[in-house]
């Protein structure tokens, strides 16, 4: 482990990862400084204060410089002017999750990806339950690893929502099992609009494993098919197990005759029928698929684990029924705030939709919708920031293309299109800061929206 006693570690970011971060090293022995080039809320600077942690707000001094090792926060871009300095003068750098999991005493599933995080976290956490066998959620899901690390025990299971930026920091951080559960554009503002750096920080997931670890990945998607290659080429490797709807996986699970399986050392397991799982869409089924696959190597018996692919009702703002209002299904879907997500949203419905898009535009191409769009979408209601691109992308190959200046105004709108048997999907492809805090901001009016119509 790390020696950390009385070292100076600068923590660069005070916002929830940076605060834990900072706790956690000092109830550890380390003599912290918590350092933000920009404003730090007033509850954060109390929360600091009260703990007697040091800080500086609206810009890094020579106190943040002069230090042993930094930690660093999940929104501090690579080509900030103080990780270049760091980088200059040979100042190691982690991520808060590479310091929390100094302190770890638990098996760790780590699961990252482009999409469906949360929801498999969750589902796994789910599981766990079910099977009455305890385990902590931890990481990007909310509470920051470092807040939770010091409850690790090794009867315990960590599962840890892991995102790129986490991972761009890790020297030993290394789960047990690692899930990617797909790799498609996303965030590549940070990357250098590099596709391959971005992909090339999810797989680093696995950089520590060793051969008595697993590592699951989506077979499904060819670009994770590609670069697990890389995985398999080094000399040291973990056991890789493989999750698909569409075809057979060489070990992992699999659908095939709408049964779910599991193939392990070769030998097969039929788990249940696919139209048993809980959650709709292609999309969920794959996030069932590593969900069990995690608990089936987690030794947690096939019982429980189909019980929980049953009952799992999902995450808020995640495909979330809201209503069903004059035949007419609401469903938010806020948080799918990229094209994939949409797409698959879409695909979940073998019904004709009403789509409500748009937010801030991340240079989205709204035209890989337009094989769902065209299939079953008769009326777009465009929203926010985006509607321009919307428009010229999207707004001829609609019968009904229509813009609302609020999420209100669209909600209104969509309900004198929809027909009985038909959605009404927010599912907006787009960032919600032009107009809302955050996506479940944007997801709370929608619903409420619904509510009043
Ligand atoms: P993340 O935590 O990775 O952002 P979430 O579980 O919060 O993922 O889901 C984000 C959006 O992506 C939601 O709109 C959800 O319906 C959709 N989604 C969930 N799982 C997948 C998947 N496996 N592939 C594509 N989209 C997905």
């Amino acid at each position: 482990m790390t020696d950390i006693k009385n070292r100076h570690i600068a923590i660069i970011g005070a916002a929830r990862s940076g605060l834990a971060a900072a706790r956690l090293l000092k109830r550890h022995g380390a003599d912290v400084f918590v350092s933000d080039a920009s404003e730090i809320q007033s509850a954060v600077k109390s929360k600091l204060d009260q703990e007697q942690i040091p800080w500086e707000e609206n810009h890094h001094s020579e106190r943040a410089r002069n230090v042993n090792m930094a930690v660093i926060s999940p929104g501090v871009p690579d080509n900030a002017p103080i990780m270049e300095f760091y980088a200059q003068v040979g100042i190691p750098v982690f991520s808060e999750l590479e310091a929390a999991s100094w302190f770890n005493k638990s098996p760790i599933i780590a699961v990252t990806g482009s999409n469906g995080k949360t929801t498999v976290t969750s589902w796994m956490a789910h599981t766990w339950k079910t099977a009455n066998r305890p385990c902590l959620l931890a990481g990007n899901i909310g509470r920051a690893f470092s807040d939770m690390v010091d409850n690790t025990l090794p009867g315990t299971t960590a599962i840890l929502e892991v995102s790129s930026f986490q991972l761009d920091h890790i020297r030993s951080f290394r789960p047990d099992v690692s899930v990617i559960l797909n790799i498609t554009p996303d965030h590549l503002d940070r990357y250098n609009q590099d596709f391959d750096l971005y992909a090339g920080s999810k797989l680093r997931i696995t950089k520590n494993q060793q051969a008595e670890d697993i590592f699951i990945y989506n077979f499904d998607d060819p670009v994770l098919t590609e670069k697990v290659e890389t995985v398999r080429e080094r000399d040291i490797h973990p056991r890789l197990m493989a999750v698909s709807v569409n075809k057979e996986v060489p070990q992992g699970a699999f659908v095939r005759d709408d049964q779910i399986i599991f193939k392990i050392n070769d030998s097969e397991e039929i788990l249940m029928n696919k139209s048993e799982v809980g959650l709709p869409g292609k999309h969920n089924l794959n996030n069932s698929l590593a969900t069990a696959l995690a608990a089936r190597v987690s030794e947690i018996k096939n019982d429980a684990i189909r019980e929980s692919l049953r009952s799992f009702e999902g995450v808020e703002h995640r495909l979330e029924p809201v209503r069903l209002l004059d035949g007419v299904r609401y469903i938010n879907d806020s948080k799918a705030t990229n094209i994939n997500a949409v797409w698959f949203a879409l695909d979940s419905f073998d019904l004709p939709i009403v789509l409500i898009l748009g937010g801030r535009d991340k240079g989205n191409d709204y035209t890989g919708l337009k094989d769902q769009i065209l299939e079953k979408v008769h009326t777009i209601i465009a929203i926010g920031e985006a509607r321009g691109s919307i428009k010229d992308q999207l707004g001829e190959i609609v019968p009904n293309y229509l813009e609302a200046d609020s999420l209100k105004e669209a909600v209104r709108l969509s309900r004198t299109k929809a027909k009985r048997g038909e959605i009404v999907l927010l599912s907006p492809a787009c960032a919600s800061f032009d107009m809302f805090d955050n996506y479940e901001h944007r997801g709370n009016v929608f619903k409420e929206a619904v509510m009043e119509l």
